[in-house]
């Protein structure tokens, strides 16, 4: 198969997603009073409405509702003030019910957007970005000074419920094939569920990536589910089909199915583009299908081919009367609007300078926001001047430190925005260098000292001081005429010696600034 960039300079990828998650926040389920609980005793939360036994009727939750509202709120969608629940009819164990309540045409939340920001190396896979001037739009892009915004229709943000969870036991890695019988835990069937349905108008898998990553920021900001995909509290399937370039039409779409991961949904989907090219280059056709990514089989395959919207026979649900929104609601529920990721990162840009990079990935994550916030906070006169060595540590490393250990909160850690502040004053004043911050910082996280007592405990002070650098560098240059002579021929590649020589000499405490500083003024005259 060929390679994504050259599938993408031939094909027009055309994605869009459907989003399920669930309100984890939320006290009980949908339309019952049952508790929600992840991972309790099977089957120790349910009633005959989560159950659907005979005569038992459904009351909808408030509480999600209005969790689904804000979530309208926050992504500009228009908020229907009439809709009705639906039956969506489908005989899976399950549902005991056998059909899911859900909404018919007219969802609570319906035609929003969300504008991503892409930018670094992927930015490269939308094509004819070159093309355009900083500030040109075209099709649904603005060409910016490092990448493109790209406007995303969301067509509708409905609510459901959850189905209940199978076990299946005896097969290989708990899936159905090979499986001798299996259970089924109704606790989760009835959790209040949303699913947001994106317009077909996201082009590469990082934007698609982007996508459910600026989605799930926005959700925990408003706090209405924990965004777990590892446990399933937030899941996304990826529609995929091709074009060539400069055809307008719809291909024929494979649907990729609950993709558990942001790396999942992004590679799932560059390879279900790189295969579609191929069947299609190759005189073939692309059936619709539902299709499983197996991220370590590194492919995709079929699970079953599509049903059609008749085969659940949808009708409006008669034990559930049309629901309706007052404008109040809709008021109240407007003024718990938190601050969202966009606001805040533009709040960060004016308020510390910092650049729109910078204060994009500072505010995707509310801990890291706040942890930064409270850096700020600490360096107080000095804000501004610490505002982007401290944004620089905070969004690589102790980012990566986060990537790498799961469960590790910054809330509460070690690392506190006092500590912080203190490591990145010693690096300013260039008691240590940008390198031994790095190490003092994991020390600070792994062994819960401060700063200073990791840089005396560790000898690390740096040395700045010219003279004694200046010895060190005569020194040098001394024992190595020959080197020195042929540095004056030309070949000025053994700067590097020099500065390696010298750092040996100083036990790699001298400050690499000032050591070149000195060859070079010693060399080059
Ligand atoms: P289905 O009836 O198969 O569920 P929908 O029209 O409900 O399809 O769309 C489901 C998702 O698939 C939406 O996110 C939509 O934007 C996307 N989609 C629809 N048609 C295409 C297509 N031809 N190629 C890629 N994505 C598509
Ligand atoms: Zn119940
Ligand atoms: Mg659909």
């Amino acid at each position: 198969m060929r390679k994504l960039e050259e599938v993408l300079n031939d094909w027009e990828a055309v994605i869009g997603l459907e989003v399920h998650a669930e309100l984890t926040t939320l006290e009980t389920k949908m339309f019952c009073g049952c508790k929600l609980e992840f991972g309790a005793e099977p089957n120790t939360h349910t009633c005959p409405v989560c159950l659907g036994l005979p005569g038992a009727l459904p009351v909808p939750n408030k509480a999600a509702i209005e969790g689904i509202v804000l979530a309208g709120l926050a992504t500009n969608c228009d908020i229907e003030k009439h809709t009705t629940f639906y039956r969506k009819n489908y005989m899976y164990p399950d549902m005991a019910k056998n059909f899911q309540t859900t909404q018919g045409p007219v969802a609570f939340c319906m035609r929003g957007h969300l504008d991503l920001d892409v930018d670094g190396p992927a930015a490269r896979e939308r094509h004819g970005l070159d093309a355009l001037e900083p500030g040109q739009a075209e099709g649904n892009i603005t060409r910016t000074e490092d990448g493109y915004t790209a406007h995303v229709g969301i067509t509708r943000i409905h609510m459901e419920e959850d189905a209940g969870k199978m076990v299946h036991v005896g097969g290989g890695e708990g899936r159905i094939a090979g499986a001798t019988h299996s259970l089924v835990d109704y606790n989760r069937a009835g959790t209040p569920l949303i699913e947001l349905v994106t317009e077909p108008d996201l082009r590469t898998p990082e934007e698609a990536r982007l996508f459910m990553q600026k989605l799930r920021a926005i959700y925990l900001a408003l706090g209405i589910s924990d965004c777990s995909m590892e446990e399933g509290s937030l899941r996304c399937d990826g529609n995929v089909s091709l074009r060539r370039r400069g055809s307008a039409g719809l291909g024929v779409k494979t649907e990729l199915k609950n993709m558990n991961s942001f790396k999942n949904l992004h590679d799932g989907l560059a390879y279900e583009i790189c295969r579609q090219a191929e069947v299609l280059e190759e005189g073939g056709q692309i059936y619709q299908e539902t299709r499983h990514w197996d991220p370590s089989a590194k492919r995709t395959i079929v699970m079953r081919v599509k049903e059609t919207a008749d085969d659940y026979r949808l009708f409006p649900e008669p034990d559930l009367a049309p629901y309706d929104l007052s404008d109040e609601f809709i008021e109240a529920v407007r003024a718990k609007l938190p601050e969202l990721p966009d606001q805040k990162a533009k709040r960060f840009e004016a308020e510390f300078g910092l650049s729109a990079y910078d204060a994009r990935h500072l505010t995707e994550h509310g801990s890291t926001a706040r942890f930064f916030e409270g850096c700020m906070a600490e360096a107080a006169g000095d804000a501004a001047a610490l505002a982007k060595p401290v944004a620089n540590l905070v969004i690589n490393d102790v980012t990566a430190y986060l990537n790498a250990h799961e469960g590790f909160a910054l809330d509460g850690s070690p690392l506190t925005p006092e500590r912080m502040v203190e490591l990145v004053r010693l690096a300013e004043a260039d008691s240590i260098s940008s390198k031994q911050a790095k190490e003092v910082l994991l020390a600070v996280i792994e062994e819960g000292k401060a700063p200073k007592a990791i840089v005396e405990e560790r000898g690390m002070e740096q040395v700045s001081d010219a003279g004694a650098i200046e010895a060190v560098v005569d020194e040098v240059l001394a024992a190595n005429p020959d080197k020195v002579e042929q540095y004056k021929g030309g070949k000025t590649g053994l700067m590097g010696f020099f500065v390696g020589q010298c750092m040996k000499a100083m036990a790699g405490q001298g400050n690499p600034k000032v050591i070149n500083e000195l060859l070079a003024a010693k060399l080059d005259a």
